[in-house]
C-alpha cells in the first residue's frame, strides 16, 4: 500500500493486555487461604513468592533470586547491598528514566552521568575516562538498547568497579546468548505494568554473589526468616550480616507473586509477538530521509517492546510538527529532547538533585529521540499502518524544511 494521508490509527497507546486466566487463579487462589505476606505460610507450603524466585533464578541461570516491592527498590536495595554510602559518586547512564538517578540519590550517593551514543547506548569511551571517578556503575539498558557487554564488563573489570544493571527493559534478553542481568555482580528487573510482565508494581533482583544477596534480602526486611527463602544462600551467610544490616521494608507478597509466575513461563513467547511488531515498524521506516533507525548488533537478542528513531539535527519546530501530525492521526509518540519533562519522560538535566554536568554530544542525541511504545494489543497490521502513518508525516515535514 502507499502512503495514504487520510489514514488514522485509532488504538490505544496505554492498554495492557489481560493478565493470563492461570494467574488470575492463582491469584485467587492465595486470596480464598488469604496468607498474602510472604512469610505468612501453611505448614509444608512453600509459598507463591518463595516459588517465583526460585523460578526466576533458575530462568535467568543465576545462583540467587529476591523479589521485592519495585525494580526502584531492587536498584536501591542493590546500592545498599554492595555498600554504597552517603556522598560516593554512582556511575550511570545519562539516558534513563527517573528512577534510576533516584535510587542514587535515595542512598544519598550522587550520580555522574555517562553520555549516550547514537546505538542509544553507553558511550564506552566516557566510561572508560570517568571509571576512575566511582566504585560502582549503574547500567541502565535504557529502552531495551545493549551495549557491548563484553566490552564493558572489560573496562569496568579492570578499573574495579561493580556493575549493577538495570534490567527494567530486558527481561528476555541477551548480549552474545547471556541473559541481561547476567553480567554484573547484580540484575534488577521492574514487573510494573508498562515493563516486560505485569504485576502492578514489583522487582526482582538476581546475583550469584553470597554475601549481596543475604544481605538484600535482609535489607528487603526477612526479619530472621531468610530460611523460608529457596533461591538463597546458606545460614551461615546470614549470619555474618544480620546484625549489621538494616530491614529497609520492601518485600513482594504471594499475590503479585502468583500473577506472576504463569506469565515468566510465557515471558518468550510474548517477546516473539514483541519482535514481530517492532520488526513490522522497523520495515516500514526504512530509507525515510531525515530519520535515523536504531541498529540492532547481532549479538544482541533484543525484546521490541519499544520503538526509537532519531530525528538527529532537526530543529524544535520541526519536531514538534512531526509529533502534532502523527498524535492527529492516533500516533502517539515521546519525545526526549522536549524541553519541559512530561508524563514518563524525563532527562538528565531535568534531575536537579545530581550535581549540574554538561554532555554536549548527548545533548546532540537526547534531543533528537523519539520513542514508542509497542502494545501488544495491536496487530501486526496495526504497526503497518502506524509506519505508513510516521513514514508520511516524517517526510511531509522534511520536505516542507528542506
Ligand atoms: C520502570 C523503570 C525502572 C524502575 O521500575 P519501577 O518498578 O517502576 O520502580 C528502572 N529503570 C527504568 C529504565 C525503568 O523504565
Amino acid at each position: 500500500m502507499t502512503e495514504n494521508s487520510t489514514e488514522i490509527f485509532t488504538g490505544s497507546f496505554t492498554q495492557q493486555e489481560p493478565i493470563p486466566e492461570e494467574a488470575i487463579e492463582a491469584a485467587v487462589a492465595v486470596m480464598r487461604h488469604g496468607r498474602i505476606h510472604r512469610y505468612n505460610l501453611a505448614e509444608g507450603e512453600a509459598g507463591e513468592t518463595a516459588l517465583l524466585e526460585q523460578e526466576f533464578a533458575a530462568q535467568v541461570g543465576a545462583k540467587y533470586c529476591l523479589a521485592v516491592a519495585s525494580g526502584g527498590y531492587a536498584l536501591a536495595t542493590s546500592l545498599r547491598a554492595v555498600g554504597v554510602k552517603p556522598g560516593d559518586k554512582v556511575l550511570t547512564n545519562a539516558f534513563t528514566l527517573a528512577p534510576v538517578p533516584g535510587a542514587i540519590a535515595s542512598v544519598g550517593a550522587e550520580p555522574i552521568f555517562v553520555g549516550v551514543t547514537k546505538a542509544l547506548t553507553i558511550d564506552l569511551e566516557d566510561l572508560q575516562a570517568k571509571c576512575a571517578e566511582a566504585k560502582v556503575l549503574m547500567l541502565s539498558h535504557m529502552r531495551g538498547h545493549l551495549c557491548d557487554m563484553d566490552r564493558l564488563m572489560e573496562i569496568c573489570d579492570a578499573a574495579g568497579v561493580v556493575v549493577i544493571e538495570d534490567c527494567a527493559h530486558t527481561m528476555g534478553a541477551a548480549w552474545n546468548g547471556v541473559p541481561s542481568g547476567r553480567h554484573g555482580l547484580i540484575g534488577c528487573y521492574s514487573c510494573q505494568t508498562y515493563k516486560h510482565v505485569n504485576s502492578g508494581e514489583g522487582g526482582l533482583l538476581i546475583t550469584d554473589d553470597a554475601e549481596v544477596a543475604a544481605r538484600a534480602t535482609m535489607l528487603s526486611g526477612s526479619y530472621m526468616l531468610y530460611g523460608r527463602h529457596l533461591a538463597a544462600p546458606e545460614a551461615e551467610v546470614f549470619e555474618q550480616v544480620k546484625y549489621d544490616t538494616p530491614n529497609i521494608s520492601g518485600r513482594m507478597d504471594n499475590l503479585r507473586a502468583a500473577l506472576l509466575r504463569p506469565q515468566l513461563r510465557g515471558l518468550d513467547a510474548q517477546v516473539t509477538r514483541w519482535n514481530d511488531r517492532y520488526r513490522m515498524v522497523e520495515q516500514g521506516l526504512g530509507d525515510v530521509p531525515g530519520l535515523t533507525l536504531v541498529p540492532r548488533p547481532a549479538a544482541e537478542t533484543y525484546v521490541g517492546s519499544s520503538f526509537q528513531f532519531l530525528l538527529l539535527d532537526w530543529t524544535a519546530e520541526a519536531i514538534d510538527a512531526v509529533l502534532q501530525r502523527c498524535a492527529a492521526r492516533g500516533v502517539e509518540m515521546k519525545w526526549f529532547g522536549v524541553p519541559e519533562p512530561v508524563a514518563f519522560t524525563s532527562r538528565y538535566d531535568s534531575w536537579r538533585y545530581a550535581p549540574a554536568q554538561s554532555l554536549p554530544e548527548s545533548d546532540r542525541i537526547l534531543a533528537g529521540i523519539i520513542d514508542m511504545r509497542i502494545p501488544l494489543t495491536f496487530s501486526i497490521e496495526d504497526y503497518a499502518l502506524i509506519a505508513r502513518i510516521i513514514r508520511s508525516e516524517v517526510s511531509a515535514v522534511f520536505q516542507g524544511a528542506g
